[in-house]
C-alpha cells in the first residue's frame, strides 16, 4: 500500500523520492473531514431512510437479483455500521467501497425497484419509496439523487497529479510456471507478490526500501521453501518487477484451479512504533477503520490518474460480496487462523492480527484468499528484518509451515 497523501507529501518536502512513488501518489485527496458518515438507517416496508451527520455529494441506486438486493451508494459519504431493516427487507450492511464511496446493501425476501424519493431539504437525510416487483420487472441501470446545492458536499480536488502514458492491463496475462511436484492431484497455492512496475506500493522513510521489491523476494522465499519440501505445488503471480491489477492476481490464482492464494505485502503507517504482521481476509464491512483504510489505500494499486484499471468497477455485481463466497470466506478465515498459530514461533505478529476489509485482490469467488501484511516499512525494526535476506527466509519459512499445515488438515479431513 501507499502512504496516506499526506505523508508522502511530507516526504517528498525531505528527500527527492522516485519517480514511481511520486506517481504512486498521484491519487484523489479525500477530505475525510468533509464526509458526512452514514448515522442512521432505517429500513422497513415502503420506506427507506438514511441519515448523515454531514453533508454529501449525492446517492445512486441499483437492483440486483440472486439473491435479490437493493444497494445504494453514497458519493462523498462515510460508511458507518449496522441499520434496522424490517419487512420484506431482511437485513441491511454497509461498508466503505471506494474512499470516497460508502456502499449500503438491502437484503430483500423478494425483488424491489427504488419508485422514488430524494434528500430531505436539509440535506442530512435521503429518503426513498420501494415497490415490490415481478421477477423479471427489475429496472436495470441506476437513480440518482443529490442534496439541495447548498446543503451538497463538494467532490474532493484531485490536488496531486502526474500524467504518465501507460500500457493498457493485458487481457490475458500468461500463466505462469507452476514449481513442486509434478503430479497435479498436490495442492496449488498461488502467491502473489503485491504491488510491483510503477506501482512500488510503500516506501520507507528514506526511500531505501520498497514494498514492491520486499514482496516479490518474501514470495520467491515461500516458493523455495515450499519447493524443497516438495509436499505442494507452487505459482507466483509475478517473478518480476511488473505491474498486474488485482483482478489480474487473483485471476491467474483462479485459472490455475488454485486451492490457496495468499497476497504478499507490507504497510507503511504514520506513527513510526506500529509494527508486526497482521493477516487479512474478505469481508464487505471492515473490522475496524485501520483495516478500512489499509483496504482503501490497497485497492488503489488498480487506480492511475483517477483511471481504474481494474475491471470490477464496472461490474456492479460482482463487488459484492455473495452468499456463494461463504465457504471460501470461511476456508480462508480458517487458513488466517493457522497462519497466526503456526507462523507465530517465527513472525511478529500485532495484537488482533487477523482483520477483515474489502480488499479487491481477496474477491475470487472460488479460492480462499488472505493477504498478509509482513510488518510496517516505518518501522526501523520491521524495516530491518523485512529488507534482509534471514528476515525474509525466517517469515517466508512461517508462511510456509503454515500452508503445509493447511493442506495436511484439509487431506485429513478427507
Ligand atoms: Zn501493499
Amino acid at each position: 500500500m501507499n502512504f496516506h497523501w499526506t505523508d508522502i507529501a511530507a516526504a517528498l518536502h525531505k528527500a527527492a523520492m522516485p519517480f514511481a512513488a511520486i506517481l504512486a501518489s498521484s491519487l484523489l485527496t479525500l477530505n475525510a473531514a468533509n464526509a458526512g458518515s452514514i448515522s442512521k438507517i432505517d429500513a422497513r416496508d415502503g420506506l427507506i431512510t438514511v441519515s448523515f451527520d454531514g453533508f454529501v455529494e449525492g446517492a445512486t441506486t441499483f437492483s440486483l437479483a440472486g439473491p435479490d438486493r437493493i444497494a445504494i451508494d453514497v458519493k462523498g459519504g462515510k460508511a458507518g455500521r449496522g441499520g434496522y431493516a424490517a419487512g420484506m427487507i431482511k437485513s441491511v450492511r454497509q461498508g466503505q467501497y471506494e474512499p470516497n464511496i460508502a456502499r449500503i446493501v438491502f437484503d430483500l425476501d423478494r425483488p424491489a425497484v427504488i419508485t422514488g424519493g430524494g434528500f430531505t431539504a436539509d440535506g442530512k437525510r435521503l429518503k426513498l419509496r420501494l415497490q415490490t416487483v415481478g421477477d423479471n420487472a427489475l429496472a436495470k441501470g441506476r437513480k440518482s439523487f443529490v442534496p439541495p446545492a447548498q446543503f451538497r458536499a463538494e467532490p474532493p480536488k484531485n490536488s496531486y497529479s502526474v500524467k504518465v502514458p501507460l500500457g493498457k492491463p493485458q487481457d490475458k496475462v500468461a500463466l505462469p510456471k507452476v514449481s513442486g511436484p509434478k503430479d497435479p492431484s498436490r495442492p496449488l497455492v498461488v502467491i502473489d507478490a503485491g504491488h510491483g512496475g510503477h506501482d512500488p506500493g510503500a516506501i520507507s522513510p528514506h526511500g531505501s526500501q520498497r514494498e514492491k521489491d520486499i514482496t516479490l523476494a518474501i514470495s520467491r522465499a515461500v516458493r523455495d521453501q515450499l519447493v524443497a519440501s516438495g509436499r505442494v505445488r507452487v505459482a507466483m503471480t509475478r517473478n518480476s518487477d511488473k505491474y498486474l491489477v488485482l483482478e489480474e492476481r487473483y485471476g491467474i490464482a483462479r485459472r490455475l484451479d488454485a486451492d490457496l492464494f495468499i497476497s504478499i505485502h507490507a504497510d507503511a503507517a504514520g506513527n513510526q512504533s506500529a509494527a508486526g504482521a497482521t493477516v487479512y481476509t474478505l469481508s464487505e464491512v471492515a473490522s475496524d477503520r485501520e483495516a478500512a483504510k489499509l483496504a482503501a489505500r490497497e485497492n488503489r494499486s488498480n487506480i492511475i490518474n483517477g483511471v481504474n484499471l481494474g475491471a470490477s468497477n464496472q461490474d456492479v455485481s460482482s463487488i459484492l460480496i455473495d452468499l456463494t463466497q461463504r465457504e471460501t470466506m470461511n476456508v480462508s478465515a480458517d487458513f488466517a487462523k493457522l497462519l497466526i498459530r503456526e507462523g507465530q514461533r517465527l513472525i511478529k505478529f500485532r495484537t488482533n492480527p487477523h482483520r477483515f476489509a474489502s480488499l479487491v485482490v481477496l474477491k475470487a469467488p472460488d479460492t480462499p484468499s488472505v493477504l498478509f501484511e509482513s510488518g510496517y516499512l516505518t518501522n526501523k525494526e520491521d524495516v530491518q528484518l523485512l529488507s534482509s535476506r534471514a528476515g525474509q527466509t525466517k517469515v517466508a519459512i512461517g508462511i510456509a509451515n503454515a500452508i503445509e499445515a493447511h493442506f495436511a488438515r484439509k487431506l485429513a479431513q478427507r
